[in-house]
């Protein structure tokens, strides 16, 4: 097998033995290529013809290994919904290598649904075409949208049938990059065990890989954490921004270089309502959209925990208080983040006191009404400069955003930019296309019984979602109201 392209540098096999198994991806009898990411693989120096190919897919299959990756499974624990799970790990996964990328930053490209390994409980370490092309999208549509994020790479058919709940799927393998796997996870698993020097090792390898400025420090292990806190922040805020539900922000899927992992049964809010919550499995709300700012503070304190022992070795006291003094500075972090974003998507520049108001002020409207949140920021460029009638039409009932309105616009008298460059910089934050739920399920639906036309055009809409384009309308709107409650599902 050519190496097509790939120049592995494994640092996390060379220099974090004892972290993971060295494992291989189960053969599949006929792996086939669904969709590669061909503008990905140039930015990784990858040899994209080459790939794209079904020698291509048998690598992202798992079947066959390219020379110079050294897949292994990697070691993690992990709180989900609130309880502790000493062990998870890479049940379905493998990081096949490390590469770097024309940029000179370090990639993972990870294989999902590779088949069994020695972290995989009672699972069949596979994943079935839907939920891998569902990732595929999300991912790829929070990337152009501006939010750190793994990136899909490849989707394979493996041409196995896997059973699920509602009978056989076809098998797939998604292949995925990040800037790591290190997750809060990562350190649970060795400090639930008490080795310290191991976390001692893995926070100075994160700290390497993510987060170099700190490397040699005294206080380094203090300064990850806080630097995780603010990435964290940062993500989150970003999330909340563009309408975005996680579904499942167990500590395992919270990275430590801050970008989004995991892509399970997430989702984006078409109404606005804090208290929206797609997964099946999430019966009490605990990662509701609005919940998530408070989660996230919560999984940073399950990663300061975790870093007690290296951030004062012999006061714990001490260790507890500045760890604390950390995590406790997570709202604020959260909220400068979540302004900065909200300034631009209302088209401010400058920064007042009452800017917090007045968002929170329209959020508000939107919540009794339950209006279509992209929709609304995106027909705030044309109300700045008056032409406020497509964002009334939003609102089933008017009368709140009347008030607002004026407000905001005696807001924006105090800006100094004029009105055509204010509404090319609005119409620059607030995206015309997101992932609605309605058209994921269409697309998957289609690519399930084998036409993959409608996921390439949904891709294609996603790949740009700021600007607006003739002939795109239908994916603009919101759900038709047949679609009714929508539902995600884990484990998948
Ligand atoms: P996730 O919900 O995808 O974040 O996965 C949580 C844990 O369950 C991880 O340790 C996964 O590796 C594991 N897992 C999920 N699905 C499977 C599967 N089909 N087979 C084996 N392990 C799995
Ligand atoms: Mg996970």
């Amino acid at each position: 097998m050519s190496t097509a392209g790939f120049q592995f540098d494994n640092s996390y096999a060379r220099e974090l033995e004892g972290f993971y198994v060295p494992w291989k991806g189960a053969e599949v009898p006929a792996p086939r290529m669904i969709r590669f990411n061909e503008p990905l693989a140039d930015e990784l120096g990858l040899d994209g013809a080459a790939l794209d190919s079904d020698a291509g897919a048998a690598i992202f299959a798992g079947h066959k290994a390219p020379d110079g990756a050294e897949p292994l499974a990697m070691a993690y624990a992990g709180h989900q919904f609130g309880g502790f799970s000493p062990q998870l790990g890479d049940g379905r996964a493998l990081l096949l290598g490390e590469v770097i990328d024309i940029n000179g930053q370090r990639r993972d490209i990870h294989l999902k649904g590779s088949g069994r390994t020695p972290f995989s409980r009672g699972g069949d370490g596979k994943a079935v075409l839907g939920p891998v092309l569902r990732e595929y999208i999300i991912g790829e549509a929070m990337h152009a949208l501006g939010v750190p994020t793994t990136r899909a790479l490849a989707a394979v058919a493996t041409g196995e049938q896997i059973m699920r709940q509602d009978g056989p799927e076809p098998g797939a393998v998604l292949a995925r990059v990040a800037s790591s796997h290190l997750r809060v996870g990562t350190f649970q698993f060795f400090a639930a065990r008490g080795e310290t020097e191991r976390l001692r090792q893995l926070a100075d390898y994160a700290i390497a890989r993510h987060y170099p400025e700190l490397s040699g420090q005294r206080d380094r292990y203090l300064g990850l954490l806080k630097a995780v806190r603010d990435r964290q922040a940062a993500l989150i805020a970003k999330w909340m921004l563009v309408g975005f539900v996680h579904g499942v922000m167990n500590t395992d899927n919270m990275t430590i270089s801050g970008e989004t992992i995991d892509y399970g049964p997430c989702a984006f809010i078409d109404g606005y309502d804090p208290a929206t919550v797609f997964s099946s499995i999430d019966q009490h709300g605990r990662y509701a959209y609005g919940n998530q700012p408070k989660i996230a503070q919560w999984n940073l304190a399950r990663l300061a925990e975790t870093l007690l022992d290296l951030i004062n070795p012999d006061d714990s006291d001490e260790a507890v208080r500045q760890a604390g003094e950390v995590v406790n500075g997570f709202p604020l972090a959260y909220e400068r983040a979540w302004l900065s974003g909200m300034r631009a998507k209302l088209g401010l520049v400058g920064e007042e006191a009452g800017d917090m108001d007045l968002a929170t002020g329209l959020l508000a409207v939107l919540e009794t009404q339950n209006a279509d949140y992209t929709r609304v920021f995106r027909s705030l460029s044309a109300a700045a400069s008056g032409e406020v009638e497509a964002t009334r039409s939003l609102l089933a009932n008017p009368a709140g955003v009347d008030v607002w309105l004026p407000l905001w616009q005696a807001r924006l008298q105090r800006e100094t930019a004029a009105a055509e460059e204010r509404r090319a910089q609005m119409n620059r934050v607030n995206p015309v296309y997101v992932p609605r739920n309605h058209m994921v399920e269409a697309a998957l639906a289609s690519a399930t019984k084998g036409d993959l036309g409608p996921f390439e055009r949904l891709l294609e809409v996603l790949a740009d979602p700021f600007t607006e384009r003739p002939g795109l309308e239908v994916f603009a709107l919101g759900a038709p109201s047949d679609f009714g409650p929508y539902t995600t599902y884990c484990g998948t």
